[in-house]
């Protein structure tokens, strides 16, 4: 069974399809790249998919069950994570300590009177950071780091959240192409690890055509591909698209 399924959704502002009868699914621990031109209606999905936003029509299914209405929070309790831009890090506070309050946030346990010792959390805080590679940088202020160093530690929050599916809506945007093709392949090694599922956007073709398991392609708000990268790369539809051809 898929981990996601949207079906037929739809959504519209004032007289713009944003969103036109999309349906695509995403499985297990499948790495999925979601792609089309700016104001294609990619992060339209990505807010109907995690609650910020109410479809017109159609329906969102979380392992075959209706979530369709659910509010942010109830969809983040079934395991659906995003990652969020650096301002959603606190920056004066260190990177070990972040990563800590998004652990306690995901117990339920920031206002508990009774939790385990503040060590216990160091501890899986530290597991996170060295699973993105930021072990070293534990007891750094968030603000000294660089950009590059700021989104892996956004992903070891977002991780803190045990996602299934994590849903990152341009993850590599102000990034060198260098650090884009080191970011995106530590998402995949992520995705193989821990058995969970990513669904992403990324404007290089590059990067996408070598990390993806499968592209999906909006435009103007419809569906017009969906496959592997040698699939996409000869669809006449993307090649209008893209190329204009
Ligand atoms: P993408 O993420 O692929 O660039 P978006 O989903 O942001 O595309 O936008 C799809 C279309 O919907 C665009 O035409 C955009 O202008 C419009 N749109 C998105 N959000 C809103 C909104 N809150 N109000 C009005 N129009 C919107
Ligand atoms: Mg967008």
């Amino acid at each position: 069974m898929s981990v996601l399924a949207v079906d037929t959704l739809c959504k519209s502002f004032g007289g713009v399809h944003a969103v036109d009868h999309v349906s695509f699914a995403v499985g297990e621990s499948e790495f999925l790249a979601l792609i089309g031109p700016n104001g294609a209606g990619k992060s339209t999905c990505f807010n109907m998919i995690n609650g910020q936003l109410p479809p017109d029509s159609g329906k969102i299914l979380l392992d075959g069950q209706d979530v369709t209405g659910l509010t942010p929070r109830q969809i983040w309790r079934r395991g659906v994570g995003r990652t969020f831009q650096i301002a959603a890090t606190f920056g004066s506070m260190t990177v070990a300590e972040n990563v800590q309050m998004a652990l306690l946030s995901h117990a339920g346990q920031i206002f508990a009177l009774w939790r385990p010792a503040a060590s216990y959390y160091r501890e899986r805080a530290l597991e996170l950071l060295a699973q993105v590679g930021m072990a070293d940088a534990a007891d750094r202020p968030c603000h000294e780091l660089a950009y590059g160093d700021v989104k892996r530690v956004e992903l070891a929050i977002a991780l803190a959240n045990e996602p299934r599916l994590l849903l990152m809506d341009e993850p590599t945007a102000g990034m060198a192409p260098g650090e884009r093709n080191k970011l995106i392949a530590l998402v995949k090694e992520l995705v193989v690890k821990r058995r969970m599922s990513v669904l992403f956007t990324e404007h290089s073709m590059d990067v996408v055509f070598a990390f993806a398991d499968r592209i999906i392609v909006l435009a103007r708000g419809k569906l017009i591909a969906d496959g592997d990268a040698a699939a996409i790369r000869k669809n006449p539809q993307v090649q209008e698209v893209y190329f204009g051809t």
